[in-house]
This record gives C-alpha cells, structure tokens and sequence, in this order.
C-alpha cells in the first residue's frame, strides 16, 4: 500500500497515478481537504482522511509520497525509522515517465522561463507537457498520458525527497534568499536543496546555469553532467551577454540576438530568454524558431505585466514579486520615476539591497500590510512620502495621488500576500481592478 501525506494538488495527483498503476492508495491530510480534491478521491475509490493522520495505517504502508511544503513530523521520522521509503510527487512520478525531462528551478523567474521552454517545444512541433509547480502536477497530467517532452516546473520543496530523479536538461536560474525559514535560516541549506535538481544528472546530461551567481558557482563541482553557463561574458558553449547583444553557442551553432528584439524586457528577463535560448538549440530547434518565440512570447500575468496608462501615468501589476530580488529586478527594470506599492507577509526581508534603487527612482511609497514597521523604518528617511494602506483600494487612491503624467505605478510587494489577499493572484487581480475604476 502507498501512503500520500498531503492532499492538495500533488497528494491527489500522486492518488490518481498510483492508483492508475495498480497500487492500493491511503490518502491522510492533517488539515482540510478541498472539497473538489475530495470529490476526486471519492471517484477514484482511494481511502482517505482529513483532520488526522492515522499513524498505524500509514506505517503499514510499503512507500510513502509526500507533499511539498509537509516539514520533517515526528510522523514522518518514525516512517522513515521503519524503513519505509518516502518519496516526493516529483520522484514517484519520474518512475513512470519515459518522456524527456527539461527541469527549471531557481529562486526567481521559474514560471516564466519554464513558460518560454514549453513554447519553444510547442512552436517546433513537439509533443510537450509543462507540469509541476505551475498549473496541474507532474503526477497528474503522467496519469493521463506521457510526451516526448515534459518541461517542469520545480520549488525547493519538490526537490526534497527525491533519490532517482534525473532531468536530461537541469535549469538553475538563480539563488537568492526565500523560503528561509524552511531551511533553519541558513542560505546553504536552501542552495543545497536547489542543487539537488542535478545530483542524479551523468555526463549525458545537461545543466544550464547564471554564471553570475555565486551560490550556483560554489556548487558547480557537484554537478556532473554538462555545464552550460549564461550571463555576462562566458566562454565556450552557452549564452553571453556583451551590452545589448547576447550570443548562445552550442556546438558548433551559433544565434546572436539583441535585447530590443526580446519579448520580455528587463536584465532579468534577459536572463530568462538567454536560459531558454540554450535549452531550445541543445534540443535541436532551429534557429529562426528560437528567434520568433524569444520575440513574441506574451507576458505572463502578474508578472511586470503593464496593465493600463491612465492620464499618462503607467500602471504595472508585479504582485509576484514575493522576495527583494524579484523587486530589485522591477525597480531595475523601470526608467521613469516610480509610486512603489510594497509590503505584505516579509518572509525574512532584507531591504537594504534595495536602498540605492529606491533612494534613485521612488518618488512614493505605499505600504501595504498589515505590520509595515520594516518598511516604514528603512524607507522613511529616504523617501519624502510614505504612507500606509489596508485594503487595495486605499492604496490604488493613494498612488493616484502621488503619480504625475509620465510616472510608473508599481505594484512589487516583495512579500507574500496573504495578511490582506488570499494569493498573489488575488492581490494582482484586485490592483488592476482599482486601476480599471480610477
Ligand atoms: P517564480 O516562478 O520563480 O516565482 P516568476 O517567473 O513567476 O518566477 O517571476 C516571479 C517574480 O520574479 C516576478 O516579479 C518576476 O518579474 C521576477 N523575475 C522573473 N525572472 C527573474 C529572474 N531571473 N531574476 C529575478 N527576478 C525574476
């Protein structure tokens, strides 16, 4: 019998593919199982829990699956004591799958990159599926068919718990702090959780990383498959910026595109496109095809996604910028005088990094959250108007106030959202619909 600790989106994709090859499946969630999650686990005739976890039951079982973001539970040690193997949606699925993996992890810019690979794939005619944290799991769409081509989305917490899982392409994107109260608050945990996407990796295998970063750096002689770096100035076969002109060299082929042909503006995108770029030539893709959906891939929502200009003064939703590093690259990215909405649930936040951005570019800033204490006291000497706001209605109002023709409005919170919102969704959604009524 397999146990799967966790019913959300992966424990109930993890059920159905475990059920769909042959095993018997008990499902236990200490918490409350959404009521759709429930329907499904009825039509499948899994037993399941909520509210408890049966622990004679679960140590009965010969595997346990277990959900991204469950901590290491007295539970969960006593399964492991036992002998039990314990295994995360990721790894038990990748048993299955005969497809090829393209697997993106990073601290920032997972979805959009992970985007930009399927469309790649999608355009050149390939049979591919984009999977993991971004939309339905791994586990449920392998249930329904496997393809050619899976390009996966990965969080730290999937990476936990894997022992066989080996994309052909790993993509780390970058590493910066988040989640660090996960990690006991020590950056190398976090990092070495992230570079487990390579460790089962061989020298038939690939692994695209920011040459930049110095965490990635530090780890690169763990990883044993091919190193393919981008950033600025590499050499050898990879992807190198130099000014405006980025060049990707992978055998003996060669693309060269400036940054105004990009679809997603802005150094970090750059880095994105730079990434998809080298996935997409070692997977054969011609280059015409590579340069087309490099120039007319679409935004993704919530993403630096400009949303209207009224009276001259334009309006971005960022609302998925939940650590400093996605806002810097924001802030960054803007050239005009910036109203900056921040705040939220602060996972740990340094702000200082921002401080130069900040002191150049915010003319106001709007805190939005429930506790603004670290905002207020970093901002409040830098910035002349700073004020506070509990719903985004007040805070849309009072940017308005602040924002003169040819002034952004940016919606960046680096934080989590949800002392006032329920997800970053929500948070974005609302922002464009104050804008919309203005
Ligand atoms: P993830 O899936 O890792 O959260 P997203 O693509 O959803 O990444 O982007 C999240 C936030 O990070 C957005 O604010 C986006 O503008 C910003 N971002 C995207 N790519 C990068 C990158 N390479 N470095 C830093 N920030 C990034």
């Amino acid at each position: 019998m397999i146990a799967v600790l966790g019913s959300g989106e992966s424990g109930v994709g993890a059920a159905l593919l475990a059920k769909k090859k042959g095993f018997e499946v008990f499902v236990s969630d200490f918490g409350e199982i959404k009521e759709c999650y429930q329907k499904e686990l009825i039509e499948m005739d899994v037993n399941w829990e909520q509210g408890k976890h049966s622990e004679a039951k679960i140590l009965a079982a010969t595997m346990l699956i277990k959900s991204p973001g469950i901590p290491e539970t007295i539970l969960l040690k006593k399964v492991r004591a036992k002998g039990i193997e314990v295994l995360s949606e990721i790894e038990f699925a990748s048993r299955f799958c005969i497809g090829k993996i393209i697997a993106i992890t990073g601290s920032n810019g997972k979805t959009t990159t992970a985007t930009l690979i399927h469309y790649l794939l999608k355009v050149a005619g390939q049979d591919v599926a984009l999977a993991g944290n971004i939309g339905d799991s791994f586990a449920r769409c392998l249930a329904k068919s496997d393809h050619a081509f899976w390009v996966l989305e990965l969080s730290s917490f999937q990476l936990d718990d894997i022992n066989q899982f080996k994309p052909h392409i790993a993509v780390v994107l970058n590493l910066t702090p988040d989640h660090l109260d996960r990690y006991q608050g020590e950056m190398a945990n976090y990092v070495a959780a992230k570079m487990r996407i390579a460790e089962n990796q061989d020298p038939n295998d690939y692994f695209i990383y920011w040459n930049d970063d110095v965490w990635i750096k530090k780890n690169l002689s763990l990883v044993k498959s091919v190193k393919l770096p981008f950033g600025v100035r590499t050499t050898g076969d990879g992807a190198s910026l130099q000014k405006d002109t980025f060049e990707i060299n992978i055998n003996t082929e060669q693309l060269t595109m400036t940054i105004h042909e990009l679809a997603l503006q802005g150094k970090h995108n750059t880095y994105n496109s730079m990434a998809g770029g080298i996935a997409a030539k070692l997977l054969g893709i011609t280059n015409d095809i590579v340069r087309e959906c490099l120039s007319d891939f679409e935004k993704i929502e919530h993403r630096l996604e400009p949303v209207l200009n009224v009276y001259g003064v334009e309006y971005i939703n960022d609302s998925k910028a939940t650590n400093i590093n996605a806002t810097w690259y924001a802030l960054d990215s803007i050239s005009k005088s910036v109203v900056w909405i921040c705040g939220g649930v602060d996972k740990g936040n340094n702000y200082e990094a921002l401080l130069p951005l900040v002191s150049k570019k915010v003319k106001a800033i709007i805190c939005l959250g429930t506790d603004n204490s670290k905002l207020l006291k970093m901002f409040g000497g830098i910035v002349e108007n700073i004020e506070e706001a509990s719903s985004m209605k007040d805070a849309v109002k009072i940017a308005y106030k602040h924002a003169h023709k040819g002034d952004a409005v940016l919606l960046s919170p680096a934080c989590a959202s949800f002392d006032l919102f329920s997800s970053y969704e929500d948070r974005g959604r609302q922002f464009k619909k104050q804008i919309r009524l203005l």
